[in-house]
């Protein structure tokens, strides 16, 4: 466990030993290569690789598989697209909203399919997420956006009432909830990790502790420079979400933003008896820093969210915010006072990739030979493996009703130079924190 646990960047890349794969050591030509190594960069070798037998495809990693967000998100295979549905519908019209809901729905369904197919071993459950609400303002948020998602004829979404959600989970803080069967939970380390496997396995080759540190055309190939060899390829994805920013071709169409996470002990028999939880539901609740929480195999509480950290520059190094994870203990024993006194196991954070009006993007970067996909925020788990099959599409060339979705080659709002940009990023924060703390504090709230 000696090497695992010196490099683990959250507690799920603990739960199992992988033996590090090989990095690069000289020069390669391949058909595509595909530069990281989360959900969307392995995903994508897997349905590029599906379609052509004989595809050379290499990825590059620049730490380990799933060092990024992918190894260390909260786990929710979940149909949110962007913040939310209003907002979606807002920014993008009502008639995308509810496109954008059907392809979350077929995202979540064909993750789920895949875990069973390929036997992705990442101790999957589909227990179904409530969002709930935890003041009267947001009873009503959330009650408005059901009646917007039933209005634009989405379904398997409804209102339970806090006599119903209490049969469920008990909090105090609970006054209902959204409820949406479609919902998986998954340990996400571990499918990075089965993925690696998966994908060895069908011939693709990985290279880990592989930063690619220049992209740069060659004629009509494409070159990518790293330490120890350059990789030639007729066509590169960029799935390089949160560290997109390094690549000129999308500095400005993302930023790096950091969510963190807290783990508890495994709950005690008592603790669970008082919670109740005994369907192990996926809990959001509706604020503008969502709160995020679940169990995990063995019975652990991970809550994530509260707030966020910013990068000032293009730094990277903002993992671990003490006062954040101060926080969401806090949180966890406010949500449930018979955790007073239990003990926290872990902590950690982790880039999301955020566009300005916070919606993914995904196309073609220039010619047809560089495509992308970016801009997940804290909710790609789902997204993030069909959007694998839809940018395995455009390195094909092939037109289909996914690569017809909205936010494929759609036009991105760029972030601003700096002084500039983080001036909006106060401004776009400081907005969320103010309507936070109004909407926490209304009656009926905690
Ligand atoms: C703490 C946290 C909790 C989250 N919780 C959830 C959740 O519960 N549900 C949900 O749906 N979403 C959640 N998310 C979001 C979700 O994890 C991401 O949207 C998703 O994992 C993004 O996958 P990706 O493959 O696009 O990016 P990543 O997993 O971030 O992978 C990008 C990879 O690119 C590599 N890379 C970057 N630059 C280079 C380079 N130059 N050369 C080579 N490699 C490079 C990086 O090392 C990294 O491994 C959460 C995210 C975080 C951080």
């Amino acid at each position: 466990m000696g090497e695992q646990q010196q490099t683990a960047t959250s507690w799920w890349m603990t739960t199992r030993e992988v033996a590090p794969g090989p990095s690069l050591a000289g020069d390669l030509d391949v058909d595509v290569a595909i530069v990281g190594g989360g959900f969307t960069g392995l995903a994508t070798a897997y349905f590029l690789r599906r379609d052509e037998a004989a595809m050379r495809i290499a990825v590059l990693e620049s730490e380990r598989i799933g060092f990024g967000a992918s190894g260390r998100n909260g786990g929710f295979n979940m149909t949110l697209f962007g913040l939310t549905l209003g907002i979606t519908a807002l920014r993008f019209g009502k008639a995308n909203a509810a496109a954008a809901h059907h392809y979350m729905e077929r995202a979540v369904d064909t993750l789920r399919d895949l875990v069973h197919d390929l036997r992705l071993d990442c101790d999957y459950e589909h227990p179904g997420f409530l969002r709930v609400a935890t003041s009267e303002s947001y009873r009503s948020r959330i009650q408005r956006e059901i009646e917007l998602a039933h209005k634009i004829g989405l379904l398997g979404i409804e209102w339970i009432d806090a006599d119903r959600l209490a049969q469920e989970v008990r909090s105090q803080t609970y006054l209902g909830a959204w409820w949406e069967p479609r919902c998986g939970l998954l340990n996400p380390a571990k499918l990075c990790w089965s993925w690696q496997e998966r994908l060895s396995e069908m011939g693709v080759s990985i290279y880990e502790r592989t930063p690619v540190q220049e992209l740069a055309r060659d004629g009509q190939r494409l070159r990518l420079l790293t330490a120890n060899g350059v990789v030639h390829a007729d066509k590169v994805v960029l799935a390089t979400n949160a560290w997109s920013h390094f690549f000129p071709q999308l500095r400005r169409k993302q930023l790096p933003v950091w969510t963190h996470i807290v783990l508890t002990e495994p709950l005690e028999a008592k603790h669970l008896a008082e919670i109740g939880w005994q369907h192990r539901q996926g809990i959001e609740d509706a604020r503008d820093f969502v709160h995020y929480y679940r169990l995990t195999a063995d019975n652990r509480l991970l809550m994530g969210g509260r707030d966020v950290t910013t990068a000032r520059g293009m730094e990277m190094d903002h993992d671990l915010n003490d006062e954040i994870f101060a926080g969401l203990r806090r949180d966890v024993v406010e949500t449930f006072p018979c955790l007073d006194g239990i003990r926290f196991a872990d902590q950690w954070g982790g880039p999301v990739s955020v566009p300005v009006d916070m919606a993914p993007a995904m196309g073609y970067a220039g010619d047809h030979n560089l495509v992308y996909s970016l801009g997940c925020v804290g909710h790609g788990v789902s997204l993030t493996h069909l959007n694998g099959r839809t940018a395995a599409d455009l390195v094909l060339g092939k037109k289909s009703d996914l690569t017809d979705i909205f936010f494929v080659n759609r036009r991105t709002i760029p972030w601003p130079p700096n002084p500039l940009r983080a001036i909006a990023v106060k401004a776009i924060l400081g907005y969320m924190h103010y309507e936070d703390r109004k909407m926490d504090a209304r009656p009926g709230s905690r």
